[in-house]
């Protein structure tokens, strides 16, 4: 009777904490399959820069990589072994790496013989065009202190090789395009060697840190800029470093002139000519630091040249009482109309051509679902823009066309990195040719 009892009371504790947690295990896992079969028929298998390679012999599925990355949801444990659910997402961290107990991972661009958006490159940060550089994000690896290091390197290769500076030579010695951390700190190295520059930029200085929301806290390890010194902390807000630019710059005098979109820049001799916004520059080195962002893809529609049209929003606090149209369905978009929603007196509508949102975070989708639910965001699934007035949009829905009242409009399609530009100024890129020595 005894034994029956205990075998009773031995079932019911079963039952009661194994079959539940079983069945969300198997949940999260069915949900990991659909994800990873998902992302491959997308091909999000992959990252935009440096990314992680799994050694899936070796990988034990303990699932500790995917719970070190901070940006979540790149990773997941599907059938016993970590894969990329959302390769777009990683920026390179390279915590999962860190934390493999058994070295199955491993971050990186992987073979570049298969990687035709990544240029060749040598160990000076050279493209095979001579006296043309790549440093920064453009170059396959993203992250701040890989953007300051390589800004050095390049420009420290530079001033290796030149010879004396004539201070009545028009043509520059070094030209920089962009003035993000990459480009920032290869002016820094230019002073520093006492180097003849100058910086080019589309926007202004900062780079893609001026596109981060508002207080954004930025991860980083410390780093050494040249003639700065250290930065010294782990974890910066958006403000802080930007603040830094803005002191560096007065501090050294860097000035960069901004407005200036590259467009082409071919050689003659030994000679740069850089074409930028109708005006042309030259130098004997250009130092590329375009990050990869690239230019935000248009919808092409009537009345998107007005200035209530933008592609990013860094700071929603400052629309109230507005009628907002949020276009796209990527995590962007919705955080935007998230932040949009939560001011007072906004009616936000977001307005996607899919018929579901795509592949956001967790976080973001219940975040979006409880405002549709307050009925505080208006969503409008399989829809797209046909025009932009003054005061309202058009849209098309699969029912009708519908105009609804307007006071702002984001647009989030996403951004066409500059690669096609630079294959036309020469520069090889992987899966192209054999890497140079
Ligand atoms: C949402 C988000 C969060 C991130 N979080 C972190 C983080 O926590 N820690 C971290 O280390 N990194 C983070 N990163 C990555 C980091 O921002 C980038 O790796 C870094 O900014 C790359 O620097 P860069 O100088 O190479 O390029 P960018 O910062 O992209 O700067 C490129 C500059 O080039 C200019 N430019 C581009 N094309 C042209 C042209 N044709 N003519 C003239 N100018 C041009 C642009 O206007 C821009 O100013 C994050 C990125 C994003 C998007
Ligand atoms: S930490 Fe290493 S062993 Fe564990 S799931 Fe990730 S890759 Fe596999």
């Amino acid at each position: 009777m005894e034994t029956a009892l205990i075998y009773v009371i031995a079932a019911a504790v079963f039952v009661i904490i194994f079959v539940p947690y079983f069945i969300k295990f198997r949940k999260a896992q069915l949900e990991s399959i659909k994800r990873r079969e998902e992302a491959e028929k997308l091909g999000l298998t992959r990252g935009r820069t440096q990314y992680p390679f799994i050694d899936e012999e070796h990988c034990i599925g303990c699932g500790s990589c995917v719970a070190a990355c901070p940006e979540s949801d790149v990773l997941a444990v599907v059938n016993g072994k970590a894969m990329i659910v959302n390769g777009l997402r990683c920026i390179g961290h390279g915590h999962c790496e860190k934390v493999c107990p058994v070295n199955a991972l491993k971050v990186g661009l992987g073979d570049l013989a298969r990687r035709d958006d990544i240029p060749l490159l040598n160990d000076s940060l050279e493209t095979t065009v001579p006296g043309l550089y790549i440093v920064g994000e453009l170059s396959g690896f993203s992250l701040i202190r890989n953007a300051i290091s390589q800004g050095q390197r390049a420009v420290n290769h530079i001033a290796s090789q030149n010879g004396k500076f004539k201070p009545d030579d028009p043509i520059k010695e070094v030209i920089i395009v962009g003035a993000g951390p990459a480009g920032l700190t290869a002016a820094l190295a230019c002073k520093k060697h006492n180097l003849d520059f100058l910086v080019l930029d589309r926007q202004g200085t900062g780079g893609t840190i001026l596109q981060y929301p508002r207080r954004k806290l930025v991860m980083t390890q410390p780093v050494e800029l040249p003639l700065y010194g250290r930065l010294k902390k782990h974890e910066y807000t958006k403000e802080e470093l930007l603040d830094i630019w803005e002191k560096i710059t007065a501090d050294y005098q860097i000035e960069v002139k901004s407005g200036y979109n590259v467009e082409h820049i071919s050689k003659e001799g030994d000679v740069f000519t850089v074409h930028a916004s109708g005006e042309i520059f030259q130098a004997r080195k250009v130092v590329l630091a375009l990050g990869r962002r690239g230019v935000p893809r248009k919808l092409h529609v009537p009345g998107e040249e007005m200035s209530k049209v933008m592609y990013n929003l860094i700071d929603a606090q400052s629309y109230k009482n507005c009628h907002i149209l949020v276009v796209g369905g990527g995590d962007s978009a919705v955080e935007a109309a998230v932040g949009l929603a939560r001011q007072k007196g906004n009616r936000v509508t977001i307005s996607y051509r899919k018929s579901q949102f795509f592949r956001i975070k967790k976080k973001n989708e219940e975040r979006i679902n409880r405002l549709i639910k307050e009925k505080k965001i208006q969503p409008i699934f399989n829809s797209t823009v046909l025009e932009i007035r003054p005061d309202a949009v058009k849209l098309r829905t699969e029912e009708a066309i519908r105009e609804i009242p307007n006071d702002f409009t984001f647009i989030f399609a996403g951004g066409e990195p500059p690669f096609k530009m630079l294959r036309k100024m020469g520069i090889q890129f992987g899966g192209q040719a054999p890497p140079r020595n």
